[in-house]
């Protein structure tokens, strides 16, 4: 079907992904991706490693192996695909096949119309409602943006400590990172082992033991209850331990629930 109009909405990683797809297959479409953020088709993967400091420049996240970066001007000239950024899709009329999209810097609307619609919207970052999570020091690792932030912080010799809430990949990841760059970190997660919807409980082991020998201050089975801001303390409340009360985002820690028992690896 030649001349189709296909609107992908998120630039990330599945989003330009099908766009170059369904160029492939149809020579003659009109693609359009819009991307509510400014940067599109980087490697979320890398991020942890660019804070780490294994390369120098952010954008080599969304460099090609022939050096070009992947940013709008390319998909334009070498894939003939039209890219709008920092560009949110607001609503979907699927009777009419029209999106309803803002330009976020200057908050003109418009709507474009598709043939083919591809929701390619992927994920946001999960962070509970602990009180304290807005204070200065405190972000998720979810785009280069907050990678670039911790980074800077790191370079500047800002982060004289680091406490990182779950023990998942990125959590993980980020230890090491943070380790790399010589600064003492604690790992807080809530169930009693590390990667939990990766590793069974007795592999895990083996991974803890490998952290608690490169100093990482490990704590399992604790929830973060509270961050506390610069100068504040949580002294003193029952059944709570305070972990780091010196840096902006530091966190007050409890015991949370064992796992239930006979539960102690996984399928
Ligand atoms: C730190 C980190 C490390 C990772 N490491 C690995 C790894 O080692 N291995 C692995 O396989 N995966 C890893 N991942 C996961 C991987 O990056 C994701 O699976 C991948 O980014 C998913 O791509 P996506 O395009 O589906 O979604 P996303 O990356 O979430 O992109 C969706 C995009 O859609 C945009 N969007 C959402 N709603 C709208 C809207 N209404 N209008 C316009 N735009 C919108 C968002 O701004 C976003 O940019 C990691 C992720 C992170 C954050």
């Amino acid at each position: 079907m030649s001349g189709q109009r296909i609107l992908v909405i998120g630039g990330v990683a599945t989003g330009p992904k099908a766009a170059a797809r369904a160029r492939r297959r149809d020579p003659e479409a009109q693609i359009t991706i819009v991307e509510k953020g400014r940067i599109i088709s980087y490697s979320g993967c890398g991020l942890p490693y660019y804070v780490e400091g294994l390369f120098p420049e952010v954008e080599e996240l969304w460099r090609t192996p022939a050096g070009t970066l992947r940013d709008p001007a390319y998909f334009e000239h070498v894939k003939d695909i039209q890219v709008r950024t920092e560009t949110l899709a607001e609503a979907i009329d699927r009777d009419r096949k029209r999106v309803r999209v803002r330009h976020l810097p200057t908050g003109s609307v418009e709507e474009l119309p598709y043939d083919k619609l591809v929701l390619a919207t992927g994920g946001e970052a999960v962070c509970p409602p602990i009180e304290g999570r807005e204070l200065e020091g405190v972000t998720t690792l979810r785009s280069p943006e907050e990678a670039v932030q911790v980074r800077s912080a790191l370079d500047a010799g800002r982060i004289r400590q680091a406490v990182i809430v779950g023990a998942g990949p990125i959590g993980v990841e980020m230890v090491e990172a943070f380790h790399a760059r010589g600064v003492p970190v604690t790992l807080v997660e809530m169930l009693d082992q590390v990667l939990p919807t990766l590793l069974d409980f007795e592999m895990a082991r083996l991974l803890e033991r490998h952290l608690k020998g490169l100093g990482v201050d490990l704590r399992l089975q604790t929830k973060v209850v509270r961050i506390l801001g610069e100068g504040e303390s949580g002294g003193g409340r029952a059944g709570h331990r305070r972990t780091s009360p010196r840096r902006p985002g530091a966190l007050l820690g409890g015991r949370s629930a064992k796992r239930p028992t006979g539960r102690r690896s996984r399928p």
